[in-house]
C-alpha cells in the first residue's frame, strides 16, 4: 500500500468524553460516523466511539447504516441508535426497518412510504434557516405530523440543524433558536411525544454562546431528552469561532485523530537550475536533495498544496522536521525538499496529515476547511 490511515482510538476516546464533558449529564452526544466517519472508518469509529459512551450514531444514508450497525452490532453493542440524517429514498425503507435504523423524515410522502411499518421510529427535521432539508414550522410541520399519527408511526425525534454555529453571537442562530421553539410548542399542542430533541454541531459546543443549556430547557418542555450532533469535534477539530478567535471552550481539548503516512520511493539530488514536475513550475535554486512520495492528487492530497519558487505550498514530516512540497502535486506522485533533514532514505514513514502538518494546516493553503481535507484524506 502506497499510503495509508492510522487512527487513534485512545483519541477518538478522549475527543468523545471531551465533547460530553462539555455539554454536561442533561444532554447527550449523537455521534456522526457519516462520509465514512469523516474519512476516518465508519465501523472502527463506531465501535471505539461506542466503547467510549456513545449510543446515537448519524449516518449519511440507509447503506452507511447497515454498514454501521453491523460493526455495532458483532461487537456487542446491539442497543446503538442509528439516525440516517441525510435523506430517505422508497428504496430504503426495506434495510432501514431489517437494521432498525431511525429514519429522519420532513415531509408527508417520505412518511407514506413507511406507513404499516409501526415498528419504525422516526425522526422529524425542522428547517429553522438552514434552508436544505427539513419542514418549516406552521402549516408544513402540521401536515407531517398529521401524516405520521394518521401512518401510526411513532415520532421519537425532533431535531434541526444550524447553519452559522461557528459565529459566535450568531443573528441567523438567535433566529434559528426562535424558529425551533416555535416548532416545539406545536409538537406540544399535538399529541406526539418525541422522546429527543435535537440541535446543534460540534461549533454549537465549541461556540461561548451554549446552545447546550437553551435546548435542555427546549427538550424539557415537551418532555424530551436533549441530544446534539457531533462530528468534525470527536476526530479532533473545531471549525474556529468567528469573532472569539482561537480561544474556545471545546477546541482546546481536542487532539486530531488521523495520521496519514506514506513511505518515501526514492531520493534525488538535483543541482541549480533543474526544474522539478510538471509545468516546470519549480527550478531549484541550488543544489538539493528531494524525496519523491507516492501520492498525490488521486488519493486526495490536494493540487492546492502545489508549490513554485514564488508561493510555497504544502509539506509533510520526515523524522518530526518539515519537508516543504516543491512543484506540483500530481495525480500519484509528490516531491518535498529534505535538504535539510539528514539522513532520509527509501522506505522511510512520512506523515502526510497529523501531528506537525494537521488538516487545518491542509486547509488553510488549500483554500478549504478541515472537513473537506479529511474526507478526502487517503481516498484510494
Ligand atoms: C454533519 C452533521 C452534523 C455534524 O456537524 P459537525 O460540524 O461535524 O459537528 C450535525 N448534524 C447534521 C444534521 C449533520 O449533517
Amino acid at each position: 500500500m502506497n499510503s495509508w490511515i492510522e487512527v487513534s482510538e485512545e483519541r477518538l476516546a478522549g475527543n468523545y468524553r471531551a465533547i460530553a464533558a462539555a455539554v454536561g449529564a442533561d444532554t447527550d452526544v449523537l455521534a456522526v460516523v457519516k462520509a465514512n466517519a469523516y474519512g476516518h472508518g465508519a465501523e472502527v469509529c463506531s465501535v471505539t466511539l461506542a466503547r467510549a459512551g456513545a449510543r446515537w450514531f448519524g449516518v449519511a444514508d440507509a447503506r452507511e447504516g447497515v454498514r454501521v450497525r453491523r460493526a455495532l452490532n458483532a461487537a456487542g453493542f446491539a442497543g446503538a441508535e442509528i439516525l440516517v440524517m441525510c435523506g430517505l429514498m422508497p428504496e430504503d425503507v426495506e434495510a432501514i426497518a431489517e437494521h432498525e435504523l431511525t429514519p429522519v423524515v420532513w415531509t408527508a410522502e417520505q412518511v407514506g412510504w413507511l406507513r404499516g411499518r409501526a415498528e419504525l421510529r422516526a425522526h422529524v427535521e425542522v428547517d429553522t434557516g438552514m434552508g436544505r432539508q427539513g419542514c418549516r414550522p406552521g402549516a408544513e410541520l402540521d401536515a407531517v405530523l398529521d401524516s405520521i399519527g394518521s401512518a401510526g408511526l411513532v415520532l421519537a425525534g425532533v431535531m434541526t440543524h444550524f447553519c452559522a454555529a461557528e459565529v459566535a453571537g450568531s443573528e441567523k442562530t438567535r433566529e434559528q433558536r426562535r424558529r425551533f421553539e416555535e416548532a416545539i410548542a406545536q409538537i406540544r399542542r399535538s399529541e406526539l411525544r418525541p422522546q429527543w430533541v435535537h440541535a446543534g454541531s460540534s461549533s454549537s459546543v465549541d461556540n461561548p454562546a451554549d446552545e447546550s443549556a437553551w435546548l435542555a430547557e427546549v427538550a424539557k418542555s415537551v418532555g424530551a431528552r436533549a441530544m446534539v450532533r457531533c462530528g468534525i469535534a470527536l476526530y479532533g477539530y473545531c471549525l474556529p469561532i468567528d469573532g472569539v478567535g482561537a480561544s474556545s471552550k471545546l477546541r482546546s481539548a481536542l487532539k486530531p485523530a488521523m495520521t496519514w503516512k506514506t513511505r518515501v520511493l526514492d531520493v534525488r539530488e538535483v543541482a541549480a537550475g533543474e526544474t522539478v514536475g510538471y509545468n516546470a513550475t519549480f527550478t531549484a535554486p541550488g543544489p538539493m536533495r528531494l524525496a519523491l512520495l507516492p501520492v498525490g492528487y488521486a488519493d486526495g492530497l490536494r493540487r492546492e498544496l502545489s508549490a513554485t519558487n514564488a508561493r510555497p505550498g504544502g509539506w509533510v514530516v520526515i523524522g518530526e522536521k518539515r519537508a516543504a512540497i516543491v512543484g506540483r502535486v500530481s495525480m500519484n506522485l509528490t516531491m518535498v525538499d529534505v535538504t535539510g533533514i539528514e539522513g532520509v532514505r527509501v522506505g522511510d514513514e512520512v506523515v502526510v496529515l497529523g501531528d506537525g502538518v494537521t488538516a487545518d494546516d491542509h486547509a488553510r493553503v488549500a483554500g478549504t476547511i478541515s472537513y473537506e481535507i479529511l474526507c478526502d484524506a487517503g481516498k484510494l
